[in-house]
């Protein structure tokens, strides 16, 4: 049944839309952190970055439901959760970001956060980290500098973008905590580059916990250096939540909170809809209105009647199931768990991140640090056997991308761990 529809997929449906897996099982419902296939098999999900506060919630479908059958229209009629959910989301941001534009998806957010950047400093010229993901749309692509996710980054990048070494503190040039001035010096000199060409500087967009390397935090003092000398040059620091924030780092709201930083622009998605489209930019007044030089912004959906009661929903959910304290006691000990896998197995080369954002590297040699990338393939493959969705991440693709709904349960998380450890045995 399974492969009957995988056919009929492949006919119509775009194929560059990748599945997770070659064969992929066939699912048909969700509940909390399991997934369940059309023959009833349940799978632990232990890669999705989206379902933050679970599968099937029920107070999600009621309250879509509702809005639902009541109105959902275009975003510029006035109606009352627009307003409301703005007003919640920036008192969860830090003071002076209290205006927010609503859109549908992460791409959305970034490109728009670039928009205002550009219109704000009256510049073009924007830093990007190597080896980032902000996106799929013309802008956010290209400041998305990852090959994995992006082969012809490298080749097309308009001139605008401005690469800067990314401060993989693991793998990166510079290794270790202690490298955040050596990758700050890395920055500065771009910024010299760019001074002594008379260009100008828009701004700088990172990921405040380094997603696409697998969750590595960033070195301490290095967003507060960054920022101030893109901010000396009147250039705006725009931090990229979309994968990191909403207290999936269990410790913190915010990924730039971990750095002790205050960004001029919060973009958000995935999680804060749980799956609905959603996307926001959360920014100053000052900021926003920049885009006034412009004309107007506009979102059809962005921010409708249903998404904004989707978000403010989450929201409520996210408070009342505690569910960032969840990702913090869970995530810690899920952390402890896969630290001790790295005593027993050589293959396991680090184990990065925090909360329910945790990345396994595997490598080959923990000296040259070679990257396991046919290993991890097939490590994730065996997984799946085991009733486990994993997937890699990474430049090399050998990175365990662990980002579980926040509700995981500490004995789902130890079944991870069992499964994991069972897999390895195995041979790795
Ligand atoms: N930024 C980051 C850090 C992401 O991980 C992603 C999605 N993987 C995006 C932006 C783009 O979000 P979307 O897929 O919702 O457009």
């Amino acid at each position: 049944q399974a492969a009957a529809l995988l056919d009929r997929r492949q006919r119509h449906f775009a194929r560059p839309q990748k599945n997770y897996y070659r064969e992929p099982p066939q699912i048909e419902r969700g509940w909390k952190e399991h997934l369940f296939d059309v023959e009833g098999r349940a799978y632990l999900d232990m890669v999705n970055n989206v379902t933050i506060v679970g599968h099937g919630h029920p107070r999600l479908s009621a309250a879509v439901g509702r809005q639902w059958s009541l109105l959902n229209t275009n975003s510029r009629f006035h109606y009352a959760a627009v307003a409301e959910f703005s007003e919640r989301l920036t008192a969860l941001a830090p003071e002076g970001l209290d205006t927010v534009f609503l859109v549908n998806s992460g791409s959305e957010a970034n490109d728009l956060a670039i928009r205002l950047a550009w219109a704000y400093s009256g510049a073009r010229n924007l830093l990007s980290l190597l080896e980032a993901y902000h996106g799929w749309t013309v802008a956010s692509d290209a400041v998305s500098t990852s090959i994995a996710d992006n082969p012809q980054a490298l080749t097309t990048r308009p001139e605008w973008v401005q690469p800067v070494v990314s401060p993989n503190t693991y793998r990166g040039p510079y290794r270790g905590e202690s490298s955040a001035g050596d990758y700050v010096g890395a920055v500065a000199a771009k910024l010299e580059e760019l001074d002594e060409k008379g260009g100008g500087l828009a701004g700088f967009i990172c990921e405040t916990v380094y997603g696409n390397a697998g969750g590595i935090p960033l070195p301490p003092g290095y967003l507060e250096a960054v920022y101030q000398m893109v901010r000396a040059r009147g250039g705006v620091c725009i931090a990229d939540e979309v994968q990191v924030g909403y207290g999936r780092l269990g410790h913190y709201f915010w990924g730039f909170e971990e750095q002790g930083v205050v960004p001029d622009i919060i973009t958000v998605a995935k999680g804060m809809g749980n799956g609905h489209p959603l996307g926001a930019v959360i920014t100053r007044r000052e900021i926003a209105e920049a885009l006034e030089k412009e004309g107007y912004f506009f979102s059809s959906a962005g921010g409708s009647p249903v998404s904004s009661v989707v978000g403010l929903t989450v929201l409520d959910i996210l408070h009342d199931e505690a569910l960032q304290e969840n990702a913090r006691t869970v995530g810690d000990h899920l952390k402890e768990r896969l630290q001790a896998l790295g005593q027993r197995f050589p293959i396991v080369g680090a184990v990065h991140g925090m909360g329910l954002y945790l990345g396994v590297e595997f490598v080959r040699d923990r000296g040259t640090l070679e990257p396991a990338t046919e290993e991890t393939a097939a490590i994730c493959d065996r997984l799946l056997d085991l009733g486990v969705i994993m997937q890699p991440t990474g430049d090399h693709l050998n990175v365990l991308k662990i980002k579980p709904p926040l509700c995981l349960s500490r004995e789902s998380a130890d079944f991870f761990a069992d499964m994991l450890a069972k897999v390895l045995e195995e041979g790795w």
